[in-house]
């Protein structure tokens, strides 16, 4: 008998394996039981997090004489929900993988050659203090010339209080401007805060251009796979692409790429022309509706406007709006993270939160909910040593995005020479600029105009090979870091 098996069952398999362990091997002799009882005596299981991608879910990493030979889902995790992922179980090959960094680098030949030397920590210190001392001498103790970025993750945090406080910089970047910034800004903005989808009490989800089944978010994903397919929770999947997400929703919606804002513009319209929305909630809530209706109300944003720039039927669009209405306020248009690049997203992610609200949505069981962090005091930071010596280069724009400025708009600032003091050096903390923010050749452009990088990081990467200095870094599962707390975790 052929027995056929998915790629999901598979790995739902070898966790459950994993999970009973011995038990497993209930077949095997007296004798071997015993030896695998003092083996497994031998090792030691360590409560840790996982670091391979921005969820941070609970394992534990089981340790012998030293070394990790596995890792498993925490079940005491509230967020993970005893889940750990194929991309988390394979983390330990981010500690054991033959290409990691070892010991630091010096530049040995022109920038972006490749060519380097090896150095012992008080040569690669030697050399980055000699470089920021000249640097530092040439232009007045400004400490902001030098810039500096991390990655996220549980570590960015002290890298970042190191540098600021310590070294006195205030050109700080990250990945928010070209991942989520734009959805932050917006809910903020409109709603006072970007929150959690109660996606295990909601009963009607938008989900347009976040794909969960694959991109997964804790809990996110599993409490949509738990609820979808008559369990509870309607879903409608907006998307060009017919993803496995798709696959879970009881509508699915292909879209025209980098149209949704028209989309839900019109399901505002349908809500407010038929004054189907939670008139308590708005009548308490919102601010200047009657502007607001008549906006919406004289622009034309019709379902028939909206299906010829969408591509989405006009009915299916009412349909919607409709039902979304229905199961409101336990229904939410999933704020998602974004769809496609394109310079609306901002007031698309404005739209989607006021579509959520006009259905009382906001911060009850049900919709978009904001959560409490666990109250653990401040890090304990000596006082600062520096005051930033200038503001940073880009501070029209971090206004507007936060603290952590705009990576396109900063780098083309140092590139082009149009910032208002010069930009002379950078440290980089496991992020990769030359990968990840778009138009490398530019990037590279400014870097080249530098006097000192140093990149720090676990492996090589492309901005690496632009570095004067590569210092290695311990991975997730050799560090600690600060306790954080998970707002609605
Ligand atoms: S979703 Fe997967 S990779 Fe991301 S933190 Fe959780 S287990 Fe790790």
């Amino acid at each position: 008998m052929k027995v056929e098996i998915s790629r999901r069952r598979f790995l739902q398999g070898s966790v459950a394996l994993s999970v009973v362990g011995g038990t497993a091997l209930s077949g095997t002799s007296i004798m071997a039981k015993s030896e695998e009882k003092t083996e497994n005596l031998l090792v030691k299981k360590v409560p840790t997090i996982c670091e391979m991608c921005v969820n941070k879910c609970a394992a534990v990493a089981y340790v012998k004489n030293g070394i990790v030979t596995k890792l498993e889902p925490n079940p005491y995790f509230p967020k993970s929900r005893n889940m750990l992922c194929a991309r988390g179980a394979a983390g330990i090959h981010a500690l054991y993988d033959p290409d990691r960094l070892k010991y630091p680098l010096i530049r040995a030949g022109e920038r972006g050659d490749g060519k380097y030397r090896r150095a012992t920590w008080d040569e690669a210190y030697t050399y980055i203090q000699e470089k920021m001392v000249k640097i530092l001498d040439e232009e007045k103790d400004n400490r902001s010339c030098i810039g500096y970025c991390a990655g996220e993750g549980l570590a960015e945090h002290t890298f970042k209080t190191f540098m600021a406080d310590k070294f006195g910089s205030s050109n700080f970047l990250n990945h928010s401007t070209i991942c989520l910034q734009t959805a932050v800004s917006g809910y903020t903005l409109t709603i006072g805060g970007y929150g959690l989808a109660d996606m295990e009490n909601a009963k009607y989800v938008i989900m347009a251009g976040a794909n969960r089944a694959e991109a997964i978010l804790t809990p996110d994903t599993m409490d949509m796979f738990k609820r979808t397919r008559g369990r509870g929770m309607k879903l409608v999947v907006v998307d060009p692409r017919y993803t496995n997400t798709a696959m879970h929703a009881d509508t699915y919606l292909p879209i025209r790429p980098g149209t949704d804002l028209a989309f839900v513009l019109a399901l505002t319209y349908v809500a407010i022309s038929t004054k189907i929305y939670n008139r308590t909630y708005v009548a308490k809530n919102f601010v200047d509706f009657d502007k607001y209706e008549k906006h919406i109300l004289e622009s034309g944003y019709t379902p028939e406007w909206a299906e010829k720039i969408t591509g989405i039927p006009a009915a299916e669009i009412r349909k919607v709006a409709h039902d979304f209405m229905a199961h409101a306020p336990q229904s939410v248009y999933y704020q998602g993270r974004r769809t496609t690049w394109s310079s609306n997203d901002f007031q698309l992610r404005r739209a989607m939160a006021l579509f959520t609200a006009l259905g009382g949505g906001i911060d009850v069981k049900g919709g978009i909910v904001f959560g409490k962090k666990l109250p653990l005091g401040d890090h304990a930071v000596n006082a600062p040593m520096y005051a930033n010596s200038q503001p940073r280069i880009d501070k029209n724009v971090a206004a507007v995005v936060g603290a952590t400025g705009s990576w396109v708009g900063w780098r083309n600032m140092v590139a082009e020479g149009k910032t208002p003091y010069p930009i002379r050096g950078m440290f980089v903390y496991k992020q990769n600029p030359m990968l990840s923010v778009p138009n490398s050749a530019k990037t590279r452009q400014m870097f080249e105009k530098m006097d000192l990088v140093v990149v720090i990081d676990t492996m090589p990467s492309d901005t690496a090979m632009l570095a004067d200095v590569i210092l290695p870094e311990c991975t997730y599962l050799e560090r600690e870091d600060p306790v954080q707390s998970f707002a609605g975790s």
